[in-house]
């Protein structure tokens, strides 16, 4: 099988933003927004366009044999995705900056996810000017994940797959860091209302037949009913805010555990 990726790259030299849409085939946010931002004049440095899994997205996929975000470092004679994955890194290593974007199949407001706490990966999620910031405390993609090979880089989840909502938080998200990091025309104005989350766990759900009582991001007292299966209830242990409760990617899902930081 051949391996199928978009990449295209305009301007030159410094700052280099590589752009990445569909490392999930099914999630086209990506896919859009790139389409939008190539019409735009930049005024300086480098921005890389990059569609990952392009068979999966046109066979409206999330992956062909593996999660393409699971399949990091690569390997020339593994899964569809790792041998992919060899190339895909070697493209976005030639850039300073990545911003993965993403959507699910889950209800959420836009949040950045910062997959560990560098500087700059700080920097470009201030950026985005994107309300929530939340932080991966133990690595949950185990080094598996694209961004887990960049210089630096974060994610975004921008909603619901396939919404217009979606589509223009994303390319709302990405023009912001354009203009802070002033590779286009237009002022960066600090939003100053950012709420950041650590993700302290994952909680799984012991049937698929389950009511998810709780919605993201909206807090959940200690005691609380968090979902109810035929047999079953989950009651909260402690003070959380869900984070992508009910999103169906995963086996067993139910949501991560976000306890809100405080940090200036
Ligand atoms: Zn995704």
């Amino acid at each position: 099988m051949s391996l199928a990726y978009e990449f295209s790259k305009t301007g030159n030299r410094s700052p280099k933003i590589c752009i990445v849409g569909c490392v999930q085939g099914n999630e086209l946010v990506g896919k859009k927004t790139i389409e939008k931002l190539k019409k735009i004049k930049i005024k300086k440095g480098t921005i890389g366009f990059l569609i990952a899994n392009v068979l999966a997205m046109k066979k409206k996929r999330r992956f062909i044999e593996i999660d393409l975000n699971r399949a990091f470092p690569g390997n020339s004679k593994g899964k569809y995705e790792e041998e992919l994955a060899l190339k895909i890194k070697k493209i976005v290593n030639k850039f300073d900056y990545v911003i993965d974007l993403h959507s699910s199949s889950t209800k959420t407001p836009p949040f950045v996810i910062i997959p560990n706490k560098k500087k700059e990966n700080e920097k470009l999620a201030i950026a985005t000017n994107v309300k929530r910031i939340v932080y991966t405390k133990k690595r949950i993609a185990k080094k598996r994940a694209m961004l887990d090979h960049v210089k630096n880089g974060i994610a975004i989840e921008l909603g619901l797959h396939e919404m217009k909502s979606t589509e223009t938080a994303g390319l709302k998200a990405v023009l912001n860091i354009l203009k802070y990091l002033k590779m286009i025309d237009g002022k960066w104005k600090n939003q100053n209302n950012r709420e950041r989350f650590v993700i302290d766990e994952e909680l799984k759900l012991p049937s698929k037949k389950a009511k998810i009582k709780i919605r993201n991001f909206e807090i959940v007292q200690k005691g609380e009913e968090i979902a109810e299966g035929k047999s079953y209830k989950i009651i909260a242990k402690k003070e959380f805010y869900p984070i992508l409760a009910g999103e169906k990617a995963y086996p067993d899902f139910l949501c991560y555990v976000g306890i809100k930081i405080n940090q200036k």
